[in-house]
């Protein structure tokens, strides 16, 4: 198989993986026991009390917090995964039928890892 030039690819996926810690470390930090999960903090200056108001906007805000940690974090998987996949050589290919994975399609998405067929 020709070996593709994976550096544009490679650069892309560096650089979203770099935006994507930045966004996660202001909803999250790093889960000290396993370093790949994110867990949500209580955002700046909100500190619980005794008004129970006031808590409820404190859990609101983490309760989105959440879900958009979950999504970013889903996100940088994908991306880290297409970062070792550069580094294995299998970039590139689609993992339902084996093929390599369209360059416009890459190009659009360095994480994709389905060709146009198998995309979801
Ligand atoms: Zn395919």
């Amino acid at each position: 198989m020709r070996r593709m030039n994976t550096s544009i690819y490679k650069e892309a996926l560096e650089k979203e993986k770099a935006l994507l810690e930045t966004e996660l470390s202001g909803l999250g930090k790093r889960d000290p026991g396993n370093p790949s999960d994110w867990i949500p903090v209580k955002p700046e200056g909100d500190e619980f009390g005794a008004d129970r108001n006031d808590n409820a906007d404190i859990i609101e805000d983490m309760g989105d917090n959440s879900a958009a940690l979950n999504e970013l974090e889903g996100r940088l998987q994908l991306v880290e995964k297409a970062l070792d996949k550069i580094e294995d050589g299998t970039y590139g290919v689609c993992e339902a039928c084996g093929e390599e994975i369209e360059a416009d399609r890459l190009k659009a998405n360095p994480a994709a890892t389905t060709c146009k067929v198998h995309m979801q």
